[in-house]
């Protein structure tokens, strides 16, 4: 998979990169990042990125020159990524559905605001898709878009080293995980959920869907939803476990 990312902060991208699940993705050839420095497209001597808005208003709008020059460069070596996603609040909200979509993908490219945004034609002229990850307000583009990029790489093939880690992941099928543990089985007199001790596969498969559906009623009952219910299989094991609380 390529991905390319515009950013007047290369360093921030390129330094995070280097580690854990996306830099061993990158090590191992099965993803490549490219950041574009919009800085070197920048306008005159100081490299002028962002000037004021019109119509007045505080703080500075990213200009559409540099932006334009940038992505069309890349596009003339026909080394552009599409869908090319701008970085924005106002987009539209990321999520696992779509992360699953375009780890499947040959690839993306994002651009990553700074200031109080950038030019509206940017968005319009280079057919854009603004997207955010989520409803609050950063500086900039760079985390959101380390977000996009670590996410989309954990479910591309071949990336984490157990699927079946990802099967059972928090909003794969539209729930929340199960509680995990792991070793001492007491911990300052909190113990470990006794069917996962007993070895009994049915039993724990069970359990942890049950806890599975329990959380994501609790704190999600929108997955579910969106997922279209539960199934009759699922209602009969919440109901069997409910029995016995
Ligand atoms: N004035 C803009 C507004 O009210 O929508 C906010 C600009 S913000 C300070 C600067 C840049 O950070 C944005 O252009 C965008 O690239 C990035 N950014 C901030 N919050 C974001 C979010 N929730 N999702 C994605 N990008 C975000």
């Amino acid at each position: 998979m390529k991905i390319q990312i515009f950013s007047i902060f290369p360093e921030i991208i390129l330094d995070y990169l280097r580690y854990s699940v996306v830099g061993s993705a990158i090590e191992n050839n099965l993803l490549s990042v490219r950041t574009i420095d919009i800085r070197d497209y920048g306008i005159g001597s100081h490299k002028a990125v962002d000037d004021s808005p019109y119509g007045g208003g505080s703080g500075m709008v990213m200009r559409c020159e540099p932006i334009f020059d940038a992505v069309e460069d890349q596009e003339s070596k026909e080394e552009l990524q599409r869908p090319l996603f701008v970085l924005s609040p106002r987009g539209e909200r990321f999520n696992h559905r779509m992360a699953s979509i375009l780890s499947k993908s040959d690839g993306f490219s994002l651009i990553c605001g700074r200031y109080e945004g950038m030019d509206e034609r940017i968005i319009t002229g280079l057919k854009a898709r603004e997207i955010s990850i989520g409803d609050y307000v950063l500086a900039g583009g760079e985390l959101g878009g380390l977000v996009i990029i670590e996410s989309v790489s954990r479910l591309m093939e071949g990336v984490l080293g157990n699927s079946m880690s990802l099967s059972e992941e928090s909003y794969t099928d539209s729930l929340l995980e199960y509680p995990q543990y792991t070793r001492p089985s007491i911990y300052r007199e909190m113990p470990v959920p006794e069917v996962l001790l007993n070895g009994d596969h049915k039993k724990i498969a069970n359990w942890r869907k049950y806890m599975s559906l329990k959380l994501t009623l609790e704190r999600r009952p929108d997955l579910l939803e969106d997922r279209g219910g539960l199934t009759e299989e699922e209602q009969k094991l919440l109901k069997e476990f409910r029995s016995q609380d």
